[in-house]
């Protein structure tokens, strides 16, 4: 049975790259080869996003006319399922497409999570029942995506289909060679259209972690215009923890340890995020809003600032630090940004680089009913219109970043994440009220 299913296999690879072949010979022999804009070889393929795909509701079905319809057909009912295996699927699952009950329900893949159902024959994972109740379609040919891989943060969608426009049109594109590297090495390719949907809940949006932690500021020993020093040379003016520490023993004569430095720091982090996120914003219209991301070292080890602004207003409305440049980090901070709007303006426009991971997010909030164009200046140069009519936002969110990068020279990194973040919030506010965050903190302490 074994040696079949391998003889099985082997054929369909094969007739694979036969049907490879002939679709290659009738696109060479009936369409246009034209070469497109958008390359499809390795080097290009992951700075692509494809179009937005087709949502709709998927139908849902009734356990019970299922059940009823099955002892009619067979003339006996459906069994609940033989729990043999030792995996079982969390108590209490009901299927999200018939509602049938925990009875039929069994583990599909050995514990690793993804569930079926006996009644409607569907697979789905508990936690992301939702997904399971949208049936995505290509935007090209109207065909349902498939399921292909599930990443650690989003899933994959294809469109298998192989008579799609979009397909065709990238087959097409490929020189000769191309097609016959392609036959060797399919994966270099991306020929089919493409789909991510991230596996981020919007409500965990909501609930931000990073609230550094703190020493009591009102019951700090020294008297508060040290605090004050403190944070007017550590922040105001750049120092480091240990250059702090030592000008106010070598100029005021007071003696104060840099870890000590850095937990006012970071106390005084604490008591102004609430003000920096949830003050009430006046954001000045649909289209002043741009972001920028940058580097920074924390413990050595790389990670990214995400600021968006309001480049007309010069307000700071997202500021955060991520380990990873990625789709999820792009969705962070836009909800950061999103979320200081009293009300979303229907013709929102948000200004970035040419980084995809930012149309990533863009389809993210689609996906949640939330819409917002988004426009890409790319280069240096102005070498499209839309380059053209944006760069001046851009060009003010790179000044901000050059202010930071200032900043975080003297700094030469950080030794921790809540380190790095304590210091970037109270530049921030440091930043938005030029009275600074020592008479702030003098007014509100
Ligand atoms: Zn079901
Ligand atoms: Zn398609």
């Amino acid at each position: 049975m074994k040696l079949v299913a391998v003889y099985l296999l082997m054929l369909i690879k094969f007739l694979n790259r036969v049907l490879f072949k002939f679709q290659c010979f009738l696109v060479d022999r009936f369409l246009q080869n034209s070469p497109s804009d958008n390359p499809v070889s390795e080097k290009y393929r992951a700075l692509r996003v494809d179009a937005m795909p087709i949502i709709e509701k998927r139908e849902l079905l009734d356990y019970r006319q299922l059940l009823s319809k099955y002892l009619k057909e067979r003339g006996k009912p459906l069994k609940p399922v033989n729990r043999r295996s030792k995996y079982l699927p969390p108590l209490g699952t009901i299927c999200p497409i018939c509602n049938a009950p925990y009875e039929y329900i069994y583990d599909n893949v050995g514990g690793r999570g993804q569930l079926g159902c006996k009644v409607c024959k569907s697979t789905f994972y508990p936690d992301k029942a939702y997904l399971e109740k949208l049936t995505l379609k290509c935007p090209h040919c109207g065909r349902a995506l498939q399921k292909k891989r599930d990443r650690k943060q989003f899933f994959v969608y294809t469109c298998v289909n192989r008579c799609c426009p979009f397909y065709v049109r990238n087959l097409t594109s490929m020189s000769k060679d191309e097609k016959a590297d392609f036959g060797k090495n399919p994966y270099k390719y991306k020929l089919h259209y493409y789909y991510r949907v991230f596996d981020v809940k919007l409500d965990s949006l909501k609930k931000d972690t990073s609230i550094p932690s703190a020493v009591d500021l009102s019951r700090i020993r020294n008297a508060r215009y040290v605090l004050g020093l403190v944070l007017t040379y550590h922040i105001n003016y750049g120092l480091s923890t240990r250059q702090t520490s030592s000008i106010l023993w070598d100029v005021h004569n007071i003696k104060i340890s840099h870890q000590t430095v850095a937990n006012y720091a970071a106390s005084a982090a604490r008591v102004v995020k609430h003000y920096v996120d949830d003050y009430p914003y006046e954001l000045s219209s649909s289209v002043s809003v741009c972001g920028d991301e940058t580097y920074i070292k924390v413990s050595g080890k790389r990670h990214y600032v995400f600021f968006m602004m309001d480049a007309v207003k010069k307000i700071i409305t997202s500021y955060s630090i991520f380990l990873n440049r990625d789709g999820v980090a792009a969705i962070k901070a836009i909800y950061s940004t999103l979320s200081k709007f009293k009300n979303l303006p229907e013709d929102l426009t948000l200004i970035f680089d040419g980084n995809p991971i930012y149309v990533l997010a863009q389809h993210f909030f689609a996906q949640h009913g939330i819409y917002f164009d988004v426009k890409q200046v790319i280069d240096l140069t102005n070498r499209d219109e839309v380059s053209k009519e944006y760069r001046w936002l851009k060009q003010i969110i790179e000044r901000l970043n050059r202010t930071f990068k200032g900043v975080y020279r003297g700094k030469n990194g950080f030794n921790s994440f809540e380190r790095a973040n304590s210091s970037w919030l109270c530049l921030l506010l440091f930043l938005i009220s030029c009275a600074g965050i020592r008479l702030f903190l003098i007014m509100f302490l």
